[in-house]
């Protein structure tokens, strides 16, 4: 299918420098942060820098330097908030997945038991 990105999007624009945000790691392809709203005690987004509206653009498109270097970050975020007793990763895609955000991140989170994976309904 084809993957139209809209480089106005929120991440798009913390990329940019246009808006603040609180930095775990950054890379030469990827970004980590924390999330705003932030479901869990841990609760980081990783981001590629480039141009990918969601995982299956990025898995599709993204160069393998890039595919590495986001799951180092991955790795990295991991180490870092010291997820050793668990986590979930999510990534969310178009209108099933209920995306709001349009440029591909994986969301981290952690901190405490998660409960179930998916919510009824
Ligand atoms: P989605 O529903 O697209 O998977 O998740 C988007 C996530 O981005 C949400 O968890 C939301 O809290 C977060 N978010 C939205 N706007 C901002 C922002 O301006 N800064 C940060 N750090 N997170 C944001």
């Amino acid at each position: 299918m084809a993957h139209r990105y809209d480089d106005s999007n929120i991440f798009a624009r913390i990329l940019r420098g246009e808006i603040p945000n609180r930095t775990v790691h950054e890379s030469e392809h990827s970004l980590a942060f924390e999330d705003i709203q932030p479901q869990a005690p841990v609760h980081v987004l990783v981001i590629p820098k480039g141009a990918y509206v969601g995982l299956d653009h990025f898995l599709a498109a993204a160069s393998e330097a890039e595919q590495l270097d986001f799951n180092r970050t991955v790795a990295e975020v991991i180490r870092l908030k010291d997820l050793g007793d668990g986590f979930r990763a999510i990534s969310n895609a178009r209108a099933h997945g209920l995306q709001e955000v349009p440029h591909y991140h994986l969301h981290i989170l952690g901190g405490r038991s998660l409960g179930r994976m998916l919510a009824e309904g």
